[in-house]
Parts: structure tokens; sequence; C-alpha cells
């Protein structure tokens, strides 16, 4: 139960004055649902209203506070104009500006004689200076209120500043305080405030330096979140190994079965991993492997010949993907194989319903199916198993610690396998998966043609639309990918959208279009269509970012690519140069491209290694942007940035460790107050592995 002391940070936003229903709904899609996430909605800039200068002296360009004497109102004659009110100082002369204004609104706040205190920017218009919609107006008395510096937030479309800004004040300076969970002298020595000083601290930054993520108080919520990470991540470690694991140590017999019905030998690297795997399950202790492996490296198989080990002995295998579109390509891929065990596997996703997924759920229950394919519907509360002892999932960082544990739960002591495909570096694996077994499929199988990769730019689409036509002639598949709109997944359907009417005028029939909009089941239509079907050219949103293997592909066109990170470029070329055709990747551009992003380019037309482009992208990018965003499945952190706060990162690991050894269940005073931070954090489930108390 969350902690009283933390209900009002927990309200909905909806809670906070001046956000209404609508306002809500943005605030929520932009920073969180409670009033906690807009306190850690941090400011990006800021505006310094303390320029205040006579007009005369007064620089265009500048936000400025000045005060003046309102003149003549002058309303426009038609409606496109604006309406003027000219007001002068004695030094000079300034126009105040409205478009589509209500005069009486501003005959109201602006009388004509009378003096007010303006802030906005300051324009040059035509040799006269201006002030269009000035960001306050205020009486004489206000003056000092309004020279401050206010700080700028991210916003969403349909949002802007005022409204959120005084959301987000009223959020941090209602907050509580709290009870101080850090160890008193690393926080006299590292010079933090207190918790809630510390945000009041970073909502009103008085310069540019107060921006700084290393400041105290930045440093400090930093550390904070990422004590909340580790300390949840050493409990549920804790809580695993003090659990006794199960001895899974199969006879190979099945998997002698499905290897010779495999149409490839395994890669050396899938071997050893394989081997790793085994020698996991097959000790007493419970596994907690990470695989990882670039892109077409295979990671499918090794995750089959896990689960059949498990089979051998008796007991129950699951596999969990992120989508929809990925359970049910493992099941294509995975069902004839295990049958050529004689094992049975059951699909089980949001859209299976009803009596066949009632069934489903009993074959597992009874044991008679031995392996489970699904989303996270595979832990709704009606699945159960009869002996599940492994758990893979798959693509790992789009699930959370929750999901992992939900599903482990349903079995005893039960082994999980992660895979993804993302190159972590070794020391943030920590961040995601806590204290974490590594495998790693270095090579790639056998076979494989390099992918001819180019760069154009995007006023080169007609020619790249006769190359696509000449290919379709000569047989080929193609992937079509849409540009990523920044924040509105709407636009990126629009744009995809367009794009397929405008390529199936020249095309016809043969192209499809398949988007993260679309239900389960058109989705899979779309994608089989083009898998096996006479769809030939397939026009994507990102959705096929993660794990789709159509290995008859051959051409993929990736428009603005300039858009997409390094990693998830990578990503989705690796859905070609799958199969025995020579493959190419067109890389399309908005120029003119700036030096990084040049630079960026140019790195994937020159390797096709998942690792050095990660390295690459670091380099060029800076570690922020790769490690702190969504693209790189680290989790994402809202206050902690691990290029400049990684060293917290190790202090908080070592924090959390000796917190464990000396009060396990956090019964202590600080303890108490670890608690209260675990549940900040909403990492609510972690609390559940100390003993009451
Ligand atoms: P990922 O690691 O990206 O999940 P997959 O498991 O989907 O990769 O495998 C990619 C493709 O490579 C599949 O078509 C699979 O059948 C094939 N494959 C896997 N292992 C080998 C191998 N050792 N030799 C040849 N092809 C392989
Ligand atoms: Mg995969």
């Amino acid at each position: 139960m969350r902690p009283e002391i933390l209900f009002s940070l927990f309200a909905p936003v909806a809670s906070l004055p001046g956000i209404g229903p609508r306002y809500a709904k943005l605030v929520e899609r932009l920073a969180g649902p409670h009033v906690v996430d807009l306190c850690w909605h941090l400011p990006s800039g800021l505006i310094d209203r303390r320029y205040s200068p006579k007009i005369a002296e007064a620089e265009a360009g500048r936000v400025a506070t000045i005060t003046l004497r309102v003149g003549t109102h002058e309303a426009p004659h038609t409606r496109r104009q604006p309406y003027r009110i000219s007001c002068g100082d004695g030094t000079g002369q300034l126009d105040l500006v409205f478009f589509h204004a209500r005069p009486d609104y501003l005959a109201k706040i602006l009388p004509p004689g009378e003096e007010r205190v303006v802030s906005g920017r300051i324009e040059s218009f035509s040799g006269r200076l201006q002030m269009t919609h000035p960001d306050h107006i205020g009486r004489l008395a206000e003056l000092q209120k309004l020279k401050t510096v206010e700080p700028v937030y991210p916003l969403t479309a349909g949002l802007t500043l005022k409204p959120l800004s005084k959301a987000v004040r009223a959020a941090w300076s209602s907050a509580p305080d709290l009870p101080e969970w850090l160890d008193p002298a690393y926080q006299a020595r590292q010079g933090w405030p207190a918790w809630r000083d510390s945000l009041a601290s970073v909502h009103t930054p008085n310069g540019a330096t107060d921006l700084d993520p290393g400041t105290p108080a930045r440093a400090r919520l930093a550390y904070d979140e990422l004590l909340a990470n580790q300390l949840a991540l050493t409990l549920v470690r804790h809580h695993q190994r003090q659990q006794h694991g199960r001895v899974l140590s199969g006879d190979g017999h099945l998997r002698a079965k499905t290897l010779a019905a495999l149409p490839f030998a395994l890669t050396d690297s899938q071997k050893r991993a394989g081997e790793e795997i085994a020698a996991d399950m097959a000790s007493g202790a419970r596994m907690l492997r990470l695989l990882q492996g670039d892109v077409g490296s295979g990671k499918t198989a090794v995750a089959l010949l896990a689960m059949l080990n498990a089979v051998e002995s008796g007991a129950q295998a699951a596999i969990m993907a992120p989508t929809e579109i990925l359970a049910r390509q493992h099941y294509r891929t995975i069902a004839p194989l295990a049958a050529a065990a004689g094992v049975e596997v059951e699909l089980l996703t949001g859209r299976d319903k009803g009596k066949a997924r009632r069934e489903a759920v009993g074959r597992l229950t009874e044991g008679r199916s031995a392996i489970a394919i699904g989303t996270h519907a595979l832990f709704q509360q009606d699945v159960g198993f009869r002996d599940l002892g492994l758990v893979v999932i798959d693509e790992q960082h789009r699930f959370g610690v929750h999901q992992r544990i939900g599903l482990a739960a349903k079995g005893q002591a039960v082994d999980m396998l992660v895979m993804t495909a993302t190159p972590i570096p070794r020391t943030l694996v920590l961040t995601a998966y806590g204290d974490m077994e590594v495998s790693r499929l270095t090579e790639k199988p056998a076979g494989r043609q390099p992918i001819d990769t180019r760069t154009l730019p995007l006023d080169r689409l007609s020619e790249v639309v006769d190359g696509v036509g000449r290919a379709l002639e000569s047989g080929a598949k193609v992937y079509w990918i849409c540009p990523l709109v920044e924040e509105s997944e709407v636009s990126d359907l629009a744009a995809a959208k367009e794009r397929c009417a405008t390529l199936s005028a020249r095309f016809g029939a043969r192209v499809g279009l398949v988007h993260g909009r679309m239900k389960g089941k058109e989705k899979d239509a779309a994608m089989s269509a083009f898998a096996e079907g006479d769809m030939d050219l397939l026009v994507a949103t990102t959705v096929i970012e993660v794990g789709v293997d159509v290995p008859q592909a051959s051409i993929m066109v990736i428009e603005h690519a300039e858009r997409f990170g390094l990693a998830q470029l990578h990503q989705m070329r690796g859905r070609i140069g799958r199969g025995a055709a020579k493959s190419t990747c067109l890389l399309l551009y908005q120029g003119p491209l700036g030096e990084t992003a040049r630079a960026r380019l140019r790195v994937m037309r020159e390797t096709d290694d998942g690792f050095k482009i990660a390295e690459e992208d670091l380099r060029l990018r800076g570690a922020g942007e790769v490690l702190g965003t969504r693209q790189s499945g680290m989790p994402e952190f809202r206050l902690a940035d691990l290029a400049v706060h990684q060293e917290l990162l190790g202090a908080a690991r070592d924090d959390a460790r000796l917190i464990l050894e000396r009060d396990v269940d956090l019964r202590s005073a600080r303890g108490q107050a670890l608690r209260v931070l675990l549940y900040l954090f909403e990492r609510d489930l972690a609390v559940r592995f100390l003993r009451s108390g």
C-alpha cells in the first residue's frame, strides 16, 4: 500500500488548478498521469524577464519587461490586420500588437492613458518597436513580480506554457516534506539539499547554469531515482537468490530432433550460448541470463533449444514477445520445429478469446501442451501452467520488471532468459536488469549477404520509385519505411497513408500498409500477405522495427533517415539481408544535413555491426541521447541522465547493496524512508519482497 504521505503526489493531474479535462489529457500524454509526474517534468530552458530598459534603449529580439503609458487603440480594418495599441514612456514609442483581438477585453486591461507593465519579446517591424501578444500585462505595482526568471517546459501540441507552468508550480510547491532516505554522511559530502528543497530549486532556475544537470539539486534528484532503481532491482534479485532454483537438465532427445529439422547448422555463438544456458538451467540456482545478439543473429533458435531442454526435463516453457506480430511470427517459426520433436505449442495473445482461448489455457494447465508463445496476455490471471520451468522474454526492453516477475510467478523457481538485440554496455546492463549473466551471439549466420546501403537526398524520390519499380518487376519484396514524425503517432500515420496512396497509384494492388494503430488482425493480414502472399511492397511506420522475419524481402527504403536514431535504423535494416538475394537499403534524407547527421548516415553506410554502430552513435550524439532514450532499450529515467550521472549510478548500486546487507526488510528509520522512496518512483512491486513492518 502506498504510504499516505504520498497520496497528494499521486492524485490525478486534473486535480491541479487550471487543468481541466481537456488539458489533463495533454498533460498526461506529455508528463504522466499523476501530480508527481509534473514534479519530474523539468525545465528545458528559461525566459529571463529581468531586462527592463527604457523604450529608447530596448533591443529588438530580447525579452523585456517594460513600463509604459497606454496610448490610442487602433482597431484593424480587415480581419487579417492586427489590433494595435501605441504606447510610450517618454523616451520612445512601442506598439502592442494583437491578432484576433477582443477589443472590449483589451480596452479593459489596457485602458488608454494608464500606466502598465508589459513583458514579452521586443520586435522591430518596419522601423517601429513592437511587442506581439505580451506574455504578461500588469499594473505598476506588479513590476518586481514580473521581472523574474521563468522556467520553460517542454510542451506538446495544444498545450501552452502558461497553464502548464501554473500546474507544474502547483505540483511541486504543494509537495509534502518527505523523510530523508539518503545516508546523512553521503548527503553532507555531496552538499545536497533535502528532497523538497531540491525540487523547488530545479523548478526555479535563476540563470542558465541552474539548468545544468550537475547542480546539487538536480544531482540529488537523479541520485534518488537511481537509488530507487538499484534498490528495487537488488531487492528483487535478493529475493530470487533466496528461492531455490530447480535443476532442469534434459537428455537432449527433443533437441536432437529439432536440430535435425532446422534448415541450417547452428553458428558457434549459438552453440556456446546454448551451452551457457543449459549449464545455468542444470544448476540449483535460478537462472537470470541475458542473451544479447544483433538483429538476425538467430536468437530464436537458441531460445527454442532452451525451451526444449526444459520440456525434456518434464517442465513447460513460455516465450513472451512484445507485440502481436512478433508473437505470431514466433509461433509460425517455432510450432513446426517443436512439432518435429512431437512437442505441442500454444499461442496466446490479447486477441485470442473465447472457447479457443479457454481450450488453449486448458491444455497448458493440464500440461498437454509444453510450450506457450504469446504477448503480455500470457500473464493474465486465468493463464496457468501445470509446471512452468523456463520463461523466455524476447526484446526484453519493452517489458518492465513487473511483467517479468508477473510471468515468473506462474511457476516455481522459474528460470529466466531475456533476449535483446540492443548492444548495451556492460555497466548499463545494471540499470536495466540489475546483476545478471550475459551470453552474446557475436557472429551472423553463414551465407548472409552484406547489405548495400546508400544515402540519397529526398529530392531524388522519383528515381527511387523508378528503381523500386524495376526491382518489383524482377520479383523483389520491398519495405518502405515512412518518416518518424516527432511526438505524433497521428502524423506518422498520415505520412504512411499518403505514401501508400502514391505508391499504390503507381504499382497497384501489390502495395500494402501496416501501422501501429491497425487492429491486430489487420496487421497480421498485411504482414502475412507480404510474407507469403501477393503483396510485394509494404509501406510501414516503425512498427516493423523489432524482430520481423521475412527472408524474401531484399530492399528497404527509409524516408527521412536523418530523423531516426542509428540503433533504430540498424534494427530496421536488419529486416533485410536475411535471404539468399542481394539486399539494398536506401536511406533518403532531407538536406541540407548538419555535420553530425552526415557522419551518422556515413556510419550506416560503412558498417553493419550493431555494437560498432552503437559505439559510434554514442560518440556522435553523446551518451545522454543514446542511453537516455527508448531506442537504446534502457529504462527511461526522468531525472537521471546517465551521460552526466553515471558515477552516481555506481554509488547507488553500492548504496543499495549496503542497505540490504544491514537492513534487508527496510525496518530501520532510514529503511522506512527508503520504502517511501520506492513508492515515490513507483517501484511498488519491490516492496512486496520485504517482510511486513
Ligand atoms: P534475431 O536474433 O534477430 O531474433 P532470428 O532468430 O529471427 O534473429 O533469426 C533470423 C533469421 O536467421 C531467421 O530466418 C532464422 O531462421 C535464421 N537463422 C538463425 N540461425 C541461423 C543459422 N545458424 N544459420 C542460418 N540461418 C539462421
Ligand atoms: Mg528476434
